[in-house]
């Protein structure tokens, strides 16, 4: 469970100052599919940092299922992330040099997991999102929504209890737009919390639930009536 309170975000430039979170209390609970909207600048992406343990707040609370995050060391904090949250973003942040099977590996060659088993989570990941046809190409061989598909696999692949994805198809055209959708929508049924930025309404309304930001602030938090499901 993701559980936020009074959190505020601070970003010191010199003498300008930037409240980009001021003061978010949100409690996400297991198996929630939440979209975050917002216009530019109002702390999407701040917020998801945060959740994500790539970030911390400037003062507030984060419990990570029951967890004060603020307590941790840097290593704990690390282990939690690579083990807990898996992330997908929007330029994708896949390896060039590598291919597909091996960017999929790299979460767990960080987790030491053995060669053998990691070649089958692998193999099953990419086996998910679809692409056993494509293990042996690198990034600039596939098209954009098969390499956001590939980072699907990664951030999967350590079986993550959240799934953190910003602007997962801001760079895709429709029809890959859906099949990541498709992909979020059967993960999220098998039990993956699943926590989407997205400006798009008809991304927006696979969530279950829709969190507005405004300023830094939350400003509408509402159940989607008629949510798209496959
Ligand atoms: P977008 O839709 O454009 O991605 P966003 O909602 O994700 O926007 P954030 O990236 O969270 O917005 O930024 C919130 C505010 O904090 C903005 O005013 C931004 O300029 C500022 N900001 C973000 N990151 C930093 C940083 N590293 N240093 C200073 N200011 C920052
Ligand atoms: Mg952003």
């Amino acid at each position: 469970m993701i559980e936020l309170s009074n959190v505020k975000k601070v970003y010191n430039l010199g003498k300008i100052q930037v409240d980009a979170l001021k003061g978010v209390s949100l409690k996400i609970d297991k198996g929630e599919y939440v979209a975050i909207v917002g216009p530019s600048g109002s702390g999407k992406s701040t917020l998801m940092n945060i959740i994500g343990l790539l970030d911390k707040p400037t003062s507030g609370s984060y419990k990570l299922n029951g967890t004060e995050v603020s307590t941790l060391s840097d290593d704990q904090l690390a282990y939690l992330r690579n083990r807990q949250i898996g992330f997908v973003f929007q330029s994708f942040n896949l390896l060039s040099k590598l291919n597909a099977l091996a960017n999929v590996e790299l979460p767990m060659l960080y987790a030491k997991i053995p060669s053998k088993e990691r070649r089958q989570r692998a193999l099953r990941a990419l086996e998910i999102v679809g692409l056993s046809e494509r293990i042996h190409h690198k990034p600039n061989e596939l098209s954009g929504g098969q390499q956001q598909r590939v980072a699907i696999a990664r951030a999967i692949v350590m079986n993550p209890s959240f799934l953190l994805a910003d602007e997962p198809t801001g760079n895709l055209d429709t029809a890959s737009s859906i099949e990541i959708m498709k992909i979020f929508y059967q993960l999220n049924e098998s039990g993956t919390t699943i926590v989407m930025v997205t400006h798009e309404q008809d991304i927006a309304n696979h969530a279950k639930r829709i969190v507005r930001l405004r300023d830094g602030n939350i400003i509408e938090d509402t159940l989607v009536p008629n949510r798209i499901t496959y």
